[in-house]
């Protein structure tokens, strides 16, 4: 049984060294926990690295559906980006967090930095497609019959994009949202001394960049909802760690699913290709946009 207690950082990581050897010796490694030990003081807390989704579908069938709520990340846990130009590994590369293939970080020059870089984002958002992350995806999140939630890093800005591609890629769940369907939250939020505009509508909440955990928690008191447990899906582990801290205090039993069948690393020819994105874009908008072209330049960024 998994029942780890995350008391500092170091138990953390030995008990996600664990999950990573169970998860190799078995596809899907997670067992219900069950209650039975939980008190309000020590709610349960668990997280296990998965490749499959059907980990999470599964925890979330044999836990009780009204007093379970489904959470999911986008990026590179549901859908991914078709190209490097735009996508989840390509912001990080921008923010200097990438990784080669052989596990280094692969720092990034100067001049491969792309000037706005959220406008940028916004504008491949819109030309880019995204693809399932397994070919199964939508079939095994539509089996989900609990209130659900898409939980994202990226901005409301982003919206219109954000949904042509869950709805293309065959996710809508506005009917297992935690608000009917006309009604939504837009809201100036504050945490650790930074601000940023939250988003929810129709079952898909962003949260720019934000803590996932306490965003998710002030959403739920916002809606008047309350879950004895939540199972969350998420690529990435400071999203992990943040539900998991922001649920434990809240005394909500975790169940953690770190979805890591996605290639994060960065690869030389995807950078060449980058740097030949960025160059054509910058041309397009130079020949074509030039007022936006000269905003951008100038740093006089939209996002
Ligand atoms: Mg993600």
């Amino acid at each position: 049984m998994f029942r780890p207690s995350f008391l500092n950082p170091v138990m953390f990581r030995r008990f996600l060294i664990a999950a990573v050897v169970l998860s190799s010796l078995s596809a899907c490694s997670i067992r219900n926990s069950g209650n039975e030990h939980r008190s309000d003081q020590h709610p349960l807390s668990q997280i296990v690295e998965v490749k499959d989704l059907s980990a999470a579908i599964e925890q979330a069938k044999a836990l009780p559906l009204r007093s379970t709520l489904v959470v999911f990340d986008i990026d590179d846990t549901l859908l991914t980006a078709t190209e490097f130009f735009g996508s989840d590994k390509w912001y990080d590369w921008q923010r200097g967090r990438a990784l080669s293939p052989n596990g280094q970080p692969l720092a990034i020059a100067e001049a491969d930095k792309v000037s706005c870089l959220f406008d940028t984002l916004g504008i491949t958002y819109e030309i880019a497609t995204n693809r399932p992350t397994q070919d199964n995806m939508a079939s095994l999140v539509n089996q989900v019959n609990n209130d659900l939630l898409m939980l994202t890093a990226r901005s409301g800005n982003y919206r219109a994009a954000t949904m042509r591609e869950l709805s293309r890629n065959g996710l809508g769940f506005s009917d297992k949202a935690l608000t009917p369907k006309d009604v939504g939250y837009h809201y100036n939020f504050t945490h650790d001394g930074r601000s940023a505009n939250m988003s929810y509508v129709d079952g898909v909440f962003m949260v720019q960049g934000m803590d996932k955990g306490v965003l998710l928690l002030d959403l739920l008191s916002r809606v008047g909802r309350t879950y004895d447990a939540v199972v969350f899906v998420d690529d990435k582990t400071h999203n992990i760690d943040n539900m998991a801290n922001a649920l434990k205090k809240a005394g909500i039993n975790f169940y953690g699913f770190q979805y890591l069948k996605i290639d994060k690393t960065v690869s030389l020819e995807e950078v060449t290709q980058a740097q030949a994105a960025a160059s054509d874009l910058t041309k397009l908008l130079n020949l074509h946009f030039d007022e936006r072209a000269e905003l951008i330049k100038n740093d006089m960024c939209a996002y």
